[in-house]
Order: structure tokens, then sequence, then C-alpha cells
């Protein structure tokens, strides 16, 4: 639940976001729509707690996320482009929740298999990210992100980079992830029809 959340950054007189409420049911999909400086992606870094509101709170399951920092909200994010980390393997980015969780190396390794076969990857463990293509690359984000366990999972305009073969390809991926983990989702786009397609309910943002 988002109440009023408000974002103004130092200097500047209009607000990135202005007071945005949102409900999202738990285990639904919510698009939140919006044209390009709208304030989606800046909400969304609201309610991962990668930034902080001037104004507002997010609340998840009723309790206040205000001074809960972005590591321990159970929140995750996937962004427009992949930011794999380009000195590790496939399943090592996949991991990387396990092992900043203090599992070991064979442990998180192992943890991340399942999310690695479930975004179709499972044969391209030990390849170099450097060595996979853009599409492949935000599934691996999307696998590191679902190995975190999130209770919430925030994707921002995650397939606008892809091609729109590949785009359906991603539709048809989230909905293998929703009948698989159940997470609940805010997906932001600009685009009306993915938002038709991927959401149960559409929020719009008025910039
Ligand atoms: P969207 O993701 O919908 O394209 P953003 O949330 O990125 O929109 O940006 C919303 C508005 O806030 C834009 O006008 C943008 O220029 C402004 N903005 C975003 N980040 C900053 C920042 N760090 N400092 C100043 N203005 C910002
Ligand atoms: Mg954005």
């Amino acid at each position: 639940q988002v109440r009023n959340l408000t974002r103004t950054h130092r200097g500047q007189q209009a607000p990135a976001l202005r007071g945005l409420d949102l409900e999202v049911d738990p285990g639904s999909c919510l698009a939140v729509l919006g044209p390009s400086g709208s304030g989606k992606s800046t909400a969304l870094r609201l309610i991962a707690g990668l930034d902080t509101p001037t104004g507002g709170t997010v609340l998840l399951d009723g309790a206040d996320m205000t001074d809960v920092p972005a590591e321990k909200r159970g929140i995750a994010m996937v962004f427009q482009r992949p930011l794999l980390f380009p000195h590790l393997s496939v399943i090592d980015n996949v991991a990387f929740a396990g092992r900043a969780a203090g599992l070991s190396r064979s442990a998180s390794r192992a943890a991340s298999r399942r999310y690695l076969d479930l975004v179709q990857l499972g044969g391209y463990a030990d390849r170099a990210v450097a060595d996979i293509s853009g599409g492949q690359a935000q599934r691996v984000a999307l696998a590191r992100s679902l190995a975190a366990e999130p209770k919430v999972l925030l994707l921002d305009e995650p397939f606008s980079a892809l091609d729109s073969a590949l785009r359906s390809d991603m539709y048809a991926l989230l909905r293998t992830i929703r009948d698989e983990l159940n997470p609940t989702i805010v997906l932001v786009t600009h685009d009306q029809s993915e938002a038709a397609v991927v959401a149960d309910a559409i929020a719009v943002l008025i910039g």
C-alpha cells in the first residue's frame, strides 16, 4: 500500500512524484501506466527503499517501511537494463542474493538452479554474461531478483528494450513466474497494450 507518496528533489520546484496512492492485493499484478517523466521510476525506487520520500508512506502487509532499509524489505526490483555483474557467470549473478545472505558458494548456486530453470536458462549457468543476448540477460536479471524470494517484485519497464517477439515471450514467462511463485507485482510501463496483457489492474499516473 502506498499513501500520498511524494518526492521533491533538492532545488526542484516540481515534485518528481506527487501524492501517489496505490493498493495492490497480495499475489496480484498491478500495472502503473504513465508517460515518460511522469514519475514511474521514482515511485518504484521509493517503494523499494532505494530513495527516500519527502512525504507519504509505503506499507507492506500493514507495516510501515519508512525506516526499513531496502535489503530488509523483501522487495526486489528489475530495471529496464539488466545491470548484471560483468565479472560473474550467469549462475553467480543469480546466486548473488544467497551469497549476500551468507550462504556458501555451493549452497547459493544450488538454490539458484531453480530460478535459472524457471527463466528457461538452465543450460547457461556457466556462461559469462558477456556471451548471452540482451533478452537472455534480462531473464537472468529476473532470475536474480526472484532468487532473493521477494514478497514484492517491482518491474521498471523491464521489457521495453526488447523487440516485440521477445516481449511476448517475456509476458508468457511472467505468467509462469506468477503461477510458480505468486509474488505481488508492480510493473510500470508507458505501453498501454503491455499493461493490458500482463496486469490484473491498471493505475494511470498523470505527471
Ligand atoms: P519516468 O520513470 O516516469 O520516466 P522518473 O521517475 O524517472 O519518470 O522522473 C520523474 C520526474 O522527476 C522527471 O521530470 C525527472 O526529470 C525528475 N527527476 C527524476 N530523478 C531526479 C533527480 N535525481 N533530480 C531531479 N529530478 C529528477
Ligand atoms: Mg522510468
